[in-house]
């Protein structure tokens, strides 16, 4: 099965099915992976055949120019993107994802008005930009600033890493704002165009992957905006971030799934072609079982994926963070995985570029570190779950998913019993519970799939369940800390405290 056609009605399913289609057409006739990577660019008629395809407008609202599709239909048309080439996804995804969502989500009628129309049929570009030199994992430490003026808004400051920036006309960037809405230490989210006096992109950063995708910094000089800019409630950036956040993650993943599905399709064809000791490769017990295990991860992100999807089309704001962030981590860890066992399968072949396997291997590996570095966001998650110890959990009658949950929450109200309110102080404790976390969401979501396509024996999902509780016995069992480390560390933390 792959993420094909997926929408959350059937009509919805019928416009993606057409989309993903056309995609594939469109990749048969103008995506050039190694070409796009090696002159680190995307062609300007394939951006404007994108454009043409609609792609730009997918998740924005039908009233604005937009296709008004789910999160879910969205997710499996950037899957389809994703399989032919990561950079083109990464253009398409920030866009439809970060990009939009703020303005989509919190803007004011007149800012939808405006600028909508335009992103909708890609005449213009988005992007998102939130991280900052000294703020990266930690956005709480914001330095460039929005401050009012008589006139409106002066931004100050500089944002690194910014994905689509020399392509992109209109950026929503958090920045901090202090004073505004009456918040004393606040963030607003405002959006700024290209054009905008002060705002200068820096250079083309040389990547590792995704080099066809744009990432620069902004210079903000005394850029002077109306107050009318800031999208939704002044000074509430940092609650509004969240849900921009999690859309955006979701998105990512999607990606994930369609990338690490080019890799399996790959794989297949390697290992039931390639011969060695006179037999195709997957006679060999070790190399089924390394492709069983492929799949089963593979079926696992694009369950959790979907099921991530659905709590934004759902409204359900707290499933979603919680998805959103295990989708992020099981997903691009899955696809790292998955791409990796590709590589080694393909022997020295996949050390070649021109097989495809390292493009995809060097474009997959930034999933685990933008849009949050995962250990951040596990630990993230394994907070979340101490602090909603009654969050609801349909009966799934799965035994492995059962058993991972009650893991999961015996560990939790031991931590607690234990530490009290020092657990949310235990960050690897929270981190080993966001593991298990990741694990119990997976499995959730893998089950109800199977049990909504009326498989219950899916072998995909009996092959998960042994790879799940297998990772989540090792959760149970922590490694103690390394004394050299701890003496290092405590040496740092002295030093710095001086
Ligand atoms: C190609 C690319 C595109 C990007 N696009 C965008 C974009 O469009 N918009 C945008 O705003 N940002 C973007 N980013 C930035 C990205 O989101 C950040 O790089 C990411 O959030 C990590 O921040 P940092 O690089 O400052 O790493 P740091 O915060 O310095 O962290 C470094 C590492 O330390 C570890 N670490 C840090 N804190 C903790 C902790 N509390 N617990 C455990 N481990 C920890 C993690 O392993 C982490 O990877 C992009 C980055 C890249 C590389």
């Amino acid at each position: 099965m792959s993420l094909a056609a997926v929408g959350a009605t059937r009509e919805e399913s019928e416009v993606t099915a057409v989309l993903i289609d056309s995609i594939h057409r469109l990749a048969a006739e103008q995506i050039r992976a190694l070409t796009v990577d090696h002159d680190k660019r995307i062609p300007r008629p394939l951006v404007e055949a994108l454009a043409e395809l609609g792609l730009f407008g997918m998740s924005l609202p039908e009233s604005h120019g937009g296709a008004g599709l789910s999160l879910h239909a969205v997710g499996s048309v950037l899957g389809a993107l994703a399989r032919h080439d990561r950079s083109v996804a990464t253009l398409v995804g920030l866009h439809a994802g970060l990009g939009t969502r703020g303005l989509v989500a919190f803007g004011s009628a007149d800012l939808k008005d405006r600028y909508l129309p335009d992103l909708a049929t890609g005449a213009r570009v988005a992007a998102f930009s939130a991280t900052e030199a000294e703020a990266g994992s930690d956005l709480g430490n914001l330095r460039t600033t929005a401050v009012a003026t008589q006139d409106g808004l002066r931004i100050d400051g500089g944002k690194v890493y910014v994905t689509n920036a020399h392509l992109a006309d209109v950026f929503t960037l958090l920045v901090s704002s202090p004073g505004l809405g009456g918040a004393r230490r606040g963030q607003s989210l405002v959006l700024l165009e290209r054009g905008d006096a002060g705002l200068t992109v820096g250079k083309e950063e040389d990547k590792l992957g995704l080099r066809g995708s744009s990432t620069a910094s902004l210079f903000l000089d005394g850029v002077a905006v109306p107050a009318s800019r800031v999208i939704g409630e002044p000074g509430r950036g940092k609650d509004l971030v969240e849900h921009v956040l999690a859309f955006g993650r979701i998105a990512m993943a999607a990606g994930c799934v369609g990338a690490a599905e080019a890799a399996l399709e790959l794989t297949r064809l390697q290992v039931t072609t390639r011969r060695q000791f006179g037999r195709p490769l997957i006679a060999f017990d070790v190399v089924a079982e390394q492709l069983g295990g492929m799949m089963a991860l593979h079926y696992g992100m694009e369950s959790l994926v979907r099921r991530a999807a659905d709590a934004v089309d759902e409204r359900d704001v707290t499933a979603l963070m919680a998805r959103s962030l295990a989708a992020k981590v099981f997903a691009s860890e899955g696809d790292w995985e998955i791409v990796d066992t590709a590589l080694q399968l393909h022997g020295g072949g996949g050390f070649i570029e021109e097989g495809g396997v390292p493009l995809l291997l060097r474009d997959a590996r930034v999933t685990r570190i933008f849009e949050g570095a995962n250990d951040v966001l596990l630990t993230r998650l394994g907070t979340l779950e101490v602090s909603r110890s009654d969050a609801p959990r349909p009966a799934l009658g799965h035994a492995a998913a059962d058993t991972v949950h009650h893991w999961l929450r015996d560990e939790v109200d031991a931590l607690k019993q234990s530490a009290g309110v020092r657990v949310f102080g235990m960050q690897r404790d929270l981190h080993r519970l966001g593991r298990l976390c990741v694990l119990r969401e997976v499995l959730d979501a893998a089950a109800l799939r199977a049990r909504e396509a009326a498989t219950p024996e899916e072998p995909r999902l009996a092959h998960l369940a042994q790879l799940a509780l297998r990772r989540a016995a090792a959760c149970r069992a922590p490694c103690m800390p390394f004394t050299s480390v701890e003496r290092m560390r405590s040496q740092v933390l002295e030093e710095t405290a001086r």
